[in-house]
């Protein structure tokens, strides 16, 4: 696997996903420049990386509507750069992203959530292994936090979107709240049964998706679930 991905990283250098700089998909300089938010709660289970706007902002939407999926690795990254988020992420069992509707899953092509979401624990089992292997000479990747890594999995077939709903930016919070009741379900869940379940989601917003989301997860025997999004979004 190694060889294949030297191989790889040979024809298709990796690049920053913000300016290009040829070298990892974010470049230390972009790193800084976006301006960390970095929200938990006080019960530690929520955590929010930026606030969407700016930069932020720019790159989500890029993301999700302008076909730059490449920038699934750079966001991923930058919350692997990040100690606290490390160190948030270490007590969570497995990670789950929110579910697109299989008709608007079709209509993009991919679920912008979960590509983030499956690098992420990706990267974090593969650190995590790597951690525990003693006198580990062969060192993947030195641009993550050192004692980052955690046995996090990332299941998609955890929760499913059962109804297809309108896009939620242009209702009110108690609209929002009535809308997604009855929309989620969990499959599968002797998978989460007495684990500790991430929700990631992209953009946080009113929290009303998630918090549906985190009640199934809970009703079907999620011992805790916690809360992370990218960014924050605030809206009056
Ligand atoms: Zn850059």
């Amino acid at each position: 696997m190694k060889i294949i991905s030297d191989m790889l990283n040979l024809l298709f250098p990796m690049q920053c996903g913000i300016c290009g700089k040829l070298g990892d998909s974010i470049c230390n300089k972009c790193y800084d420049n976006l301006k960390k938010y970095e929200i938990k709660n006080q019960h530690e289970d929520v955590f929010f990386m930026y606030k969407y706007e700016g930069l932020v902002r720019k790159l989500i939407i890029d993301y999700k509507f302008n076909d730059k999926a490449y920038l699934y690795k750079t966001f991923s990254k930058c919350l692997l750069k990040n100690k606290n988020f490390c160190q948030f992420i270490k007590k969570y069992d497995i990670m789950v992203s929110v579910p697109l509707h299989r008709r608007r899953f079709l209509e993009r092509g991919y679920n912008q959530s979960e590509l983030i979401a499956k690098e992420l624990a990706k990267d974090l089992t593969r650190k995590f292994t790597e951690n525990n292997k003693q006198n580990s000479s062969n060192k993947l990747d030195n641009n993550m936090v050192e004692d980052a890594g955690s046995n996090i999995s990332y299941n998609k077939d955890v929760l499913i979107k059962i109804k297809n709903t309108k896009p939620q930016s242009t209702k009110s919070e108690e609209e929002r709240i009535k809308d997604v009741k009855g929309i989620y379900e969990v499959k599968n869940s002797q998978i989460i049964k007495n684990k500790k379940v991430l929700i990631f989601d992209d953009i946080h917003t009113t929290g009303s998706t998630v918090n549906e989301c985190k009640k199934k997860l809970l009703q079907a025997g999620a011992k805790e679930v916690g809360i992370l999004a990218l960014a924050k979004d605030y809206i009056d």
